[in-house]
């Protein structure tokens, strides 16, 4: 389908994504918050990637994008993608210097949260913003946490691996374990991953 984009809107009405402006220059994404396609396959939406970066828009007022729509899109796999075009633009227009690409992992995998990096590639080999972004989920009880394990974001079309290649931004993928959401979950969890990101894109603005 040929698209024209105008900004955040798709020429055709369908909005396939949205971008809520903020201050700071820590940019949330949450590109699989809706159902996505790979490979003739759909896959779950992580709708809780998108509840939080709302989160964190509302409360501290950074700026987000996060996929809407039913166009199976997947930013986060596909060659082209007009979702990591628009991270791109956005990071040129408003001086975006660390991109969060927020997602959930299935429950069978032991971490609570797996930071991908590609292997320090897509973070300008910046361990102290990796430290924080660890330190910012352990403060809040939230371990194990690691880092480049399970999913490091290697491939070369993952919104942070493309974004960071084609940006200056320093781009973290947070994989987070879906059984702090589950409705099993313990009530508070949602609010300590909040926090956690809160807290990371606070001192990530302070230190970068
Ligand atoms: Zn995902």
């Amino acid at each position: 389908m040929n698209r024209m984009f105008d900004d955040n809107r798709i020429e055709d009405g369908d909005r396939s994504y949205v971008v809520e402006e903020g201050a700071g220059f820590v940019l949330l994404s949450a590109p699989h918050q809706v159902e996505h396609g790979r490979e003739g396959t759909i896959k779950q939406a992580e709708p809780d990637t998108g509840r939080l970066a709302r989160c964190l828009n509302e409360r501290i007022g950074c700026p987000i994008i996060y996929r809407c729509g039913s166009s199976l899109e997947d930013p986060n796999y596909d060659e082209a993608s007009a979702y990591r075009d628009r991270i791109v633009r956005f990071v040129e227009e408003k001086g975006i210097k660390v991109v969060l690409d927020l997602h959930e992992m299935a429950a069978r995998h032991q971490s609570m949260v797996e930071i991908g990096t590609g292997h320090g590639r897509n973070i300008d080999d910046r361990d102290d913003l990796l430290a924080v972004v660890r330190r910012a989920f352990e403060s809040h009880g939230i371990e194990p946490v690691t880092v480049d394990t399970v999913f490091p974001a290697a491939g070369f079309f993952r919104v942070s691996s493309d974004v960071a290649r084609r940006s200056p931004a320093c781009c973290f993928q947070i994989e987070m374990n879906v059984r702090m959401f589950g409705f099993d979950a313990c009530p508070s969890a949602f609010e300590a991953v909040c926090g956690s990101l809160e807290e990371a894109v606070i001192r990530l603005g302070e230190v970068i």
